[in-house]
This record gives structure tokens, C-alpha cells and sequence, in this order.
């Protein structure tokens, strides 16, 4: 094993880094091409040696987290340890199925010839994470990588710090650099990352980074899976179990902060149950955090913003979204500088709320804006009126309805009467649309975005050299009864 390019980068970390990404590039570019005959049990061998080891790293990365985020030890178990052995379980059962050739069909053309469809490695993959689930949206892709026989180098976010260090740990105890090498650092190291010919990126983060990401893989043509973010909406019918909506809900908002990719962003209620929703959604925070502003503040299931300048910013959000007449229902006092943002909800009364930066920018903090809607047009026209987004939940009782916004809008995945939770699925793909994302990832999906569906052809007693130059009679013939025939 050898651990010295880790450590060599970690003295580097602001310096010019190019020469060492370059270094374990190549060494890595040799290595994928020796994993390009890697076969079912390798591979699984490779993945259940991981999954020992990051089992050895659970109480570090459980106490990285508290340390970078504040995280329960309770919900990096559900959110980021069970993630990971899941996906590794999923991917180990079904491997084998999936790395075997696919046969297809013949078509008229080319009747005498056998087509099949091989999934081969796509080679040395950058794998670029963000700070909100580190372990999980880490470790869940490079899973995929290495079940579709790639090797990878791998940048987690500068904001992690803790997490970061353990993550490195764990692939320098499982991996040699030319097999997986992680590069803690800053956007430096990131950049000189995307000046390298990977044969994939898969990047997990903002919209505004991916576009500068996939501009980066343009130059080389690199294929990328994007997962982004975006502004998923919540759209609550007024046939609805109101209760467990709202439970649902809240633990889905509240959960790590706010600092989930599909949390719900808003929540667009119908106008007859706005007042009842804003009563349960009160109570609930106040049976699950705490009634005082102090009591959540000392509750130990309640997590913290990643740093001081994300709790400004959510702070800015808030003093612009009350200048624009909307109404704190609950929470609103922010202490950024012990990065603690309440669970806060306002509720736009007014239009003028689609004016404010909260209604414009991705939150990624607990702060839910409520507005209602008077019919299910309304509701679907304010959905489509944003960008794509990377989850929609709606809650209802009435199918009408649910199929009528499910028909009528896009996103990366639908859930109904719950939230987040689509995520856990390894049969779906979890991943986004056009500003929320490109590809997906998540059991076979990922294991397909980080392989190249290559197609076989082999000739068996085709016909087509009927149909050579030099085009006599006979050709001539042919070639017209084939098109008339096919019309
Ligand atoms: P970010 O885009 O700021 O950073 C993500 C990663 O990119 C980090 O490792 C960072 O170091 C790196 N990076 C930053 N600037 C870069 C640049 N110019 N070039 C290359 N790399 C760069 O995102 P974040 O703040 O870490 O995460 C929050 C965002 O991620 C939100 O928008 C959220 O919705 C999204 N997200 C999406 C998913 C998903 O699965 N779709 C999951 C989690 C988070």
C-alpha cells in the first residue's frame, strides 16, 4: 500500500498541487487499464474489503461528524454509516448480474449477426463531493466506481475538515493511490483535478459549480454524471392526513440543518388548511426540539450549520424575506456565529414573497417558507415557474390530483406522502434534470454511469456484402426491394 501521496499533499495543500494530481493520474491510468479484465469476484472481493474497513472507521467518522457539523450520532447512522453498507450490499448481490454482456435481438439489416451490449470500465474517475452528507455522497459513488472496475481520485469538501481526514484514512488503509487517492484540500486542488483527462467525473454540488465542472470536462470531453441542488418544492393538498405530513416533513427539513440536497425547500399549502398546517408544524418542532429557542439550542438531536459564513448568509435570507411582508411563525433568531439557525418557518402572505432571495436561491438551511395556493393549477404553475427541481413531494389522498402533478411538471424523482426518502431506494435512480442534474447514481444506475455500454457486433452469415459496389442490376434491386419493404 502506499500512503505517501496522501501525506505528500496534505504539505502541498496550498501549494502547486499539479505535479502530484499528475503523478497518481498516470499511475492510475496504467492501473484502470489492468482492471479492464477485472472479473465479478475481484471486484467483490475489493468492495467487501472496503466495506471491513470503513466498518473499523464507523466511531471516527461518527465523532468527525459531531465535531464538523454537530451531527446526532443517531442520524449519521441513518444518514450517511447505512447508506453506505446498504449500497455496498445491493452492489455485491446483484454484481454479477450486472457485468454480464446483455444479448440483443437481431434486426432485418442485419439479420446473421449476433449483438450483445458489454459493460466495460470507463477507466480513471474524479469523484468531487460536497460537505452536507461527506461519508455517504463519498463513499456511495466510489462503491459504483469500483463495482464498474474503475480506479478513482477523489476531492471531499474543504468544509468537512474532520470528516475529510477520516475519509482519507479509511481509502489509504483499503487502497494504494493507483487504485484510490483522496486530495483534501482547497478549490485549488479541485481545479488542478478538472485539468486532467478523466474518463468520467462524477460531481456532487451545487448548480453553480457543476456548470463550471462540466465546462472543465468539455475541454477533454469527459463524460459527467452531475448531482446538483436546486429549490424542491412541497405541495400539500387539502385531502390529506395533515399530521403525518407534517411529521414527515419537518424531519425531512430539519434533519442536518436544512443541508439536504432534496429536503424540501418550500412548502406550497392549500389555502383552506394553511392555518391548521402552521399549528402541527409549531407543535411538531416544539415535541421534537423543544419549545424555547434555548431548549433547541441544548437539544442533542439538532445539528448546526457548516460554518459561520452559511449562517450569515441564511441570516441575510431571513432579514430580506421580512422586509418583503412575510410573517415568522416560529423560530427567526439566528446566532450565526455559534453557526445555530432554529428550525424557522415564514409564511409569504403576500406575493412580494416571490421577490425575496428565499424564494429565489436555493436555502439549504432550516428555514421553510409556507405559501398558500388556491387550486392545483396554481400550484403546478408556481412549480413550473423554477428551474427543474431535484425533488417534488406531494401530499395527498386524492390520485387525481397526484397524477395531475405528476404529469404536468419534471424533476429528478417524485415522492408521495413523504419526503426524502426516495433516496434510500437502490431499485430507482436517484439523480436530477437539467439544473438539478445530469445522470444518475444509486444501485445498477451507478454502476452504469461509470460504465461504458459498449456494443458487440459479431458477423456470423450476414447479408450485407450483397449489397457492395460495384452497384449492377442485382444491387440496384436489392436495395429497392429492401425500401419497400421496410415502408
Ligand atoms: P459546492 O458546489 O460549493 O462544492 C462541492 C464540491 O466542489 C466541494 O468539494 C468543493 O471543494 C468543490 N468545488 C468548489 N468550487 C469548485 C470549483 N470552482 N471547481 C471545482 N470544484 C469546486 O457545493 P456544497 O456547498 O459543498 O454543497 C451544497 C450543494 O450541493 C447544494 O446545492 C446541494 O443541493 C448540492 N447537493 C446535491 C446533492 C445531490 O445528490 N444531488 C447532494 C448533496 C448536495
Amino acid at each position: 500500500m502506499n500512503t505517501s501521496v496522501n501525506k505528500t499533499i496534505d504539505a502541498h495543500l496550498y501549494a502547486d498541487s499539479a505535479p502530484l494530481v499528475n503523478n497518481v493520474f498516470c499511475q492510475q491510468s496504467e492501473h484502470a487499464i489492468k482492471l479492464r479484465s477485472s472479473n465479478t469476484s475481484e471486484r467483490i472481493k475489493t468492495l467487501v474489503k472496503f466495506k471491513r474497513v470503513f466498518q473499523k472507521y464507523t466511531q471516527s467518522l461518527i465523532d468527525a461528524a459531531k465535531k464538523d457539523l454537530n451531527k446526532p450520532e443517531t442520524e449519521t447512522n441513518i444518514s450517511e454509516i447505512f447508506p453506505v453498507i446498504h449500497e455496498i450490499n445491493h452492489t455485491v448481490r446483484h454484481l454479477k448480474k450486472w457485468m454480464k454482456k446483455k444479448s440483443v435481438g437481431s434486426t432485418l439489416a442485419m439479420t446473421g449477426t449476433k449483438g450483445s451490449i458489454s459493460y466495460e470500465p470507463k477507466g480513471v474517475c474524479l469523484i468531487i463531493s460536497p460537505w452536507n452528507y461527506p461519508i455517504n455522497l463519498t463513499f456511495c459513488p466510489l462503491i459504483s466506481a469500483i463495482a464498474a472496475g474503475n480506479t478513482a481520485m477523489i476531492k471531499p469538501s474543504e468544509l468537512t475538515p474532520n470528516l475529510s481526514k477520516v475519509i482519507s484514512q479509511i481509502v489509504n488503509e483499503c487502497f494504494s493511490s493507483s487504485e484510490v487517492a483522496v486530495f483534501e484540500g482547497e478549490v485549488d486542488i479541485a481545479l488542478a483535478l478538472l485539468d486532467l483527462p478523466f474518463d468520467h467525473i462524477f460531481f456532487t454540488g451545487s448548480p453553480q459549480v457543476g456548470s463550471s465542472v462540466m465546462s472543465a470536462a468539455a475541454k477533454n470531453l469527459t463524460s459527467v454524471t452531475l448531482e446538483l441542488g436546486g429549490k424542491s418544492p412541497t405541495i400539500i393538498d387539502h385531502e390529506v392526513n395533515l399530521k403525518k405530513a407534517v411529521q414527515k416533513i419537518t424531519w425531512a427539513k430539519f434533519s442536518n440543518n436544512g443541508q439536504t440536497c432534496i429536503a424540501p425547500d418550500y412548502v406550497l399549502v392549500h389555502e383552506s388548511i394553511v392555518d391548521d398546517f402552521l399549528k402541527e408544524v409549531r407543535l411538531q418542532i416544539s415535541n421534537v426540539y423543544g419549545e424555547c429557542h434555548e431548549d433547541i439550542k441544548n437539544s442533542k438531536d439538532y445539528c448546526r450549520i457548516v460554518s459561520v459564513s452559511h449562517s450569515k448568509r441564511l441570516k441575510e435570507l431571513l432579514d430580506d424575506a421580512k422586509s418583503k411582508k412575510t410573517k415568522v411563525i416560529c423560530g427567526g433568531l439566528i446566532e450565526e456565529y455559534d453557526r445555530f439557525v432554529p428550525p424557522t418557518v415564514v409564511y409569504g402572505e403576500d406575493s412580494d414573497i416571490f421577490d425575496s432571495r428565499l424564494m429565489k436561491e436555493e436555502i439549504f438551511g432550516p428555514i421553510l417558507p409556507v405559501i398558500s395556493y388556491n387550486s392545483i393549477e396554481e400550484a403546478i404553475a408556481i412549480v413550473n415557474g423554477y428551474p427543474k427541481p431535484l425533488a417534488l413531494y406531494i401530499y395527498s389522498k386524492n390520485k387525481e390530483r397526484i397524477n395531475k402533478v405528476i404529469q404536468e411538471t419534471s424533476s429528478g424523482g417524485i415522492c408521495i406522502n413523504h419526503s426524502v426518502v426516495q433516496f434510500l431506494h437502490n431499485n430507482l435512480p436517484f439523480g436530477g434534470v437539467n439544473n438539478s442534474g445530469i445522470g444518475s447514481s444509486h444501485g445498477i444506475f451507478g454502476f452504469k454511469a461509470f460504465s461504458h455500454e459498449r456494443a458487440v457486433l459479431e458477423d456470423k452469415f450476414s447479408i450485407t456484402h450483397w449489397l457492395f459496389p460495384p452497384y449492377k442490376k442485382r444491387v440496384r434491386i436489392l436495395v429497392k426491394m429492401l425500401i419497400k419493404y421496410l415502408s
